[in-house]
C-alpha cells in the first residue's frame, strides 16, 4: 500500500509533497498562479486514498467551477482514487438539499429558476420600476449580493450603503424589486442559485440530526480557490466540518476576483490565526507559463496595492523561454476581432490545437464580435460561462423531454437499470427529430444540431465517469449545469470572460478589449475596485502557457473617433509606455517644463500618473465634456498650480 501511495508523490516538488503528505489537521497553501496548487491537492487526496488513510467516499473536494470539478475527478481516476466527490459548493449543496428535502421540509425540492434576469424584470414591472438592460443586470447583481451576504430585502439599503455598493437605482427601489422577486419565486414554487446555499445552511443549522448525517459521511474537506470563498460558502464549510479540522485550503490572494459577490480573501489570509496548528505551505515555482509570461504577471502584481498585494509571492518560471507577449493596437473593434481571428488561424495552421486557444474578455457582451470573426474565419469555438447554451430553445425543450422520460423510466426500474445512459439519451433526443448524423451546411439548423449533439456528448461523458448512472442522474447533472450556467465543452477555441477562466490554462491566450474603461471597467470607482480589476488582468495573463497576446481598439466602430486608450495597468509594462508613478517632463501638451509635485485630475482631484490622463489633465473616470462648473474648477486648479510651480501652468484648453 505504501509503495502504491508513494507513486502518487512522483512528479511533485518538495513543497507540493509536503501538502500531499500532510494528512492530519488543517493545511493551508498560499501560492501564486500556475504553481501547482490544484495539482498538489489532487495528489493529496490520491495519496490519502491510496495509503488507506482516507476513504474515497469520505472526501469532499470543493472547486470553483463544474469544469474544474470534472477535471479533478478525471485526474483522481487516473491517480487511482475513484469515488471521491469533487464538486462546486453549489452542486455539493444541491445534492445534499435534494437528498434531505423530503426529510427536512417534505415533498420534492422546488424547481430551479432558469431565467433569473427575466424574473427580476417581471418583479421590476410589478413594482413599476422600469429597468433597462444594464440596470437589470446590475439590479440582479445587487439581489445576488444581498442573498450571499444574507441580507433580507428590508435591510438591503442600509447594508448596501455600509458596504459602499454602487447601486444602479435608488436603493429603496431595489429593495422593493428584491422583495417582489422573492415573492414571485415563492408563488411559483421555485428556488434560485443562491437559495440552494441559503437553504442548505439553514437546514444544517436547524437540524442537528441532518447535520450529523452529513458529517458522518464527509470527514475530509479540500477547497480550491479559497481566496474567493463567500461568507455563505464559508458558513457552509464550517457546518460541514463541525468541530473537526481535516480541512485543506489552497488559494492565491492575488486572484481574488469575486469580491463583488461578497467573497473575501480574508478567510485565506487569516487561516493560520483561526487554526494556529495549521501546516502552511508556500509555492513559488510556476510550472504553467514561460518566463516571458511570468515576467509580465510579476510586473502587473508589482504595481498592485491592498491587502492581497501584501501577500504576493514573486513567481519563478520552470519552463523553457517562449515568445514575448504580443501587444496589438487596432483602430476599431471589428478590426481587433478580425486581427485576433487571423492570428488564431495562424496558430492553428502552425499546429496549436483549437482547444488549446482562448479568447478572454472583460464582459460577455464583448464576445459577439469575436464569435462573428471566428465563424467568418472558419474556426470552431465555444462560449464558456455564457448564458446562451441553456437558454437555447432546443436545449430547454430537450431538457423537458428528458425530464419526462426520466420520470417514466423511474417508474420502470427494469428500463432504468438495463439500458445504457448515453443510449437512452440519444433515443430520447431522436424522438424529438434529432439524428446522430449532422445536417449538411451551416446556419441555424446546424447550430441546433450542435447543441443537441453537445447534450448527447455530455451523456457519454457521464456514462464514462459514473458507470451505472441512470437517466435521472443525467437529468440532475444537466439541471445542475444549467443552474451553474456551465455549458458543455467542444474542441474549439474557448471564448470566455476573465471571471470564467479562473483555474484554467491554454497554450495560447488572447486578452482582448484591454482599453481603459474595460479593464479597469468604468464602474470600478474605489481604489479597491480598481485593484480587483488589476487582479482580473493578472488572472487573464496567467492563463497562458506559451503564447500571450494583449490587444485593444482605439475606437468602437470603423471610422469612429480614436477616443480610447490601452489599459492603464499596462503602463510601464508594454513597450513605449510610461511607467506609472513617474511624471515625464512636457506631458502637459507641448511646452516642456519640469514638474514638481503630483498632477491632479481637474475634475475630481485624483492624482494622475498615466501619460494619456496627464495630457488631458483629466482622469479616465471623469466626463470629457466640461460644463460651466467644471470649467470653474479648472480655472481654480490652474491658479493653484501656478502658485505651486511658480510659473503659469500650461493648459490644453484655451480661455473662453
Ligand atoms: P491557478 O492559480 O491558476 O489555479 P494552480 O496553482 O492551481 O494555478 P495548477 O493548475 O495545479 O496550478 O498547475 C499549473 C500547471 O503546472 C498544470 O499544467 C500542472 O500540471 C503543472 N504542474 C504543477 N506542478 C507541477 C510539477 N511539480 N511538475 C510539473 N508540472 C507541474
Ligand atoms: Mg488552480
Amino acid at each position: 500500500v505504501a509503495d502504491s501511495a508513494d507513486a502518487v508523490l512522483l512528479g511533485l516538488d518538495p513543497e507540493q509533497r509536503e501538502v500531499a503528505t500532510s494528512l492530519d489537521g488543517p493545511v493551508c497553501v498560499l501560492a501564486g498562479a500556475g504553481t501547482g496548487k490544484t495539482r498538489a491537492i489532487t495528489h493529496r487526496i490520491a495519496y490519502g486514498v491510496r495509503s488507506g488513510r482516507m476513504m474515497p467516499a469520505s472526501v469532499l473536494a470543493v472547486t470553483f467551477t463544474n469544469r474544474a470539478a470534472g477535471e479533478m475527478r478525471g485526474r483522481l481516476r487516473t491517480l487511482g482514487a475513484e469515488g471521491v466527490q469533487a464538486r462546486t459548493f453549489h452542486s455539493a449543496a444541491l445534492r445534499q438539499l435534494q437528498y434531505f428535502w423530503p426529510r427536512a421540509v417534505g415533498g420534492e425540492l422546488p424547481r430551479l429558476v432558469e431565467r433569473k434576469v427575466q424574473l427580476v424584470a417581471e418583479a421590476g414591472a410589478r413594482c413599476r420600476v422600469r429597468l433597462d438592460r444594464n440596470e437589470l443586470r446590475d439590479v440582479t447583481g445587487e439581489i445576488e449580493w444581498a442573498k450571499v451576504t444574507q441580507t433580507v430585502p428590508a435591510d438591503y439599503p442600509a447594508a448596501a450603503r455600509k458596504a459602499g455598493r454602487e447601486a444602479p437605482r435608488d436603493m429603496a427601489e431595489i429593495a422593493h424589486v428584491y422583495g417582489m422577486y422573492e415573492q414571485l419565486k415563492r408563488d411559483r414554487g421555485m428556488i434560485d442559485f443562491e437559495d440552494v446555499l441559503l437553504l442548505t445552511v439553514g437546514i444544517l443549522q436547524d437540524r442537528h440530526d441532518i447535520a450529523e448525517t452529513v458529517r458522518s459521511q464527509y470527514r475530509h474537506f479540500v477547497v480550491d480557490e479559497y481566496q474567493d470563498v463567500s461568507p455563505l460558502q464559508q458558513r457552509l464549510l464550517e457546518l460541514w466540518l463541525g468541530d473537526r479540522d481535516s480541512l485543506c485550503v489552497v488559494g492565491d490572494a492575488s486572484q481574488t476576483i469575486y469580491s463583488f459577490t461578497g467573497a473575501t480573501p480574508d478567510h485565506l489570509l487569516d487561516f493560520r490565526h483561526r487554526y494556529p496548528q495549521a501546516t502552511v505551505v508556500k509555492l513559488v515555482r510556476d510550472y504553467r507559463s514561460t518566463p516571458q509570461v511570468v515576467h509580465l504577471a510579476n510586473g502587473l502584481l508589482g504595481q498592485a496595492a491592498g491587502r492581497a498585494a501584501e501577500h504576493r509571492l514573486e513567481l519563478v518560471s520552470q519552463r523553457e523561454p517562449g515568445p514575448d507577449p504580443v501587444y496589438a493596437e487596432y483602430p476599431d473593434e471589428p478590426a481587433e476581432a478580425e486581427g485576433t481571428a487571423r492570428r488564431i488561424r495562424d496558430l492553428i495552421d502552425a499546429g496549436v490545437p483549437a482547444g488549446e486557444i482562448a479568447v478572454l474578455f472583460r464582459i460577455n457582451a464583448q464576445s459577439e464580435v469575436y464569435e462573428q470573426a471566428l465563424a467568418d474565419a472558419g474556426v470552431p469555438y465555444q462560449l464558456r460561462g455564457a448564458e446562451r447554451f441553456f437558454e437555447r430553445q432546443e436545449v430547454r425543450a430537450a431538457m423537458l423531454t428528458l425530464r419526462g422520460a426520466a420520470r417514466s423510466a423511474g417508474n420502470d426500474p427494469l428500463l432504468d437499470d438495463v439500458v445504457e445512459l448515453a443510449a437512452q439519451v440519444r433515443a430520447v433526443l431522436s424522438s424529438t427529430g434529432w439524428s446522430a448524423e449532422p445536417p449538411a451546411g451551416s446556419g441555424a439548423v446546424r447550430d441546433r444540431w450542435e447543441s443537441l449533439a453537445a447534450v448527447a456528448r455530455l451523456a457519454e461523458d457521464l456514462a464514462r465517469s459514473r458507470p451505472g448512472a441512470t437517466l435521472a442522474d443525467f437529468v440532475t447533472e444537466l439541471e445542475e449545469r444549467a443552474a451553474a450556467q456551465h455549458a458543455p465543452t467542444v474542441q474549439g477555441v474557448t471564448l470566455a470572460s476573465l471571471h470564467a477562466a479562473k483555474g484554467l490554462e491554454w497554450d495560447a491566450v488572447f486578452l482582448v478589449g484591454l482599453t481603459d474603461g474595460m479593464v479597469p471597467i468604468t464602474y470600478a470607482k474605489t481604489d479597491e475596485q480598481v485593484e480587483e480589476e488589476r487582479r482580473l488582468l493578472y488572472v487573464g495573463v496567467t492563463r497562458a502557457r506559451v503564447h500571450l497576446t494583449l490587444s485593444w481598439a482605439l475606437s468602437r466602430s470603423p471610422g469612429g473617433r480614436a477616443s480610447r486608450r490601452p489599459s492603464r495597468f499596462l503602463n510601464g509594462l508594454r513597450p513605449g509606455s510610461t511607467a506609472p508613478g513617474r511624471v515625464a517632463a512636457g506631458e502637459l501638451g507641448g511646452r516642456r517644463h519640469a514638474r514638481r509635485g503630483p498632477v491632479h485630475c481637474r475634475v475630481c482631484g485624483k492624482t494622475l500618473t498615466d501619460a494619456g490622463e496627464l495630457k488631458l489633465m483629466r482622469c479616465d473616470d471623469c466626463p470629457s465634456d466640461m460644463d460651466e462648473g467644471l470649467y470653474e474648477r479648472l480655472r481654480e486648479w490652474r491658479s493653484v498650480q501656478a502658485k505651486e510651480l511658480g510659473q503659469p501652468a500650461y493648459c490644453v484648453f484655451t480661455d473662453k
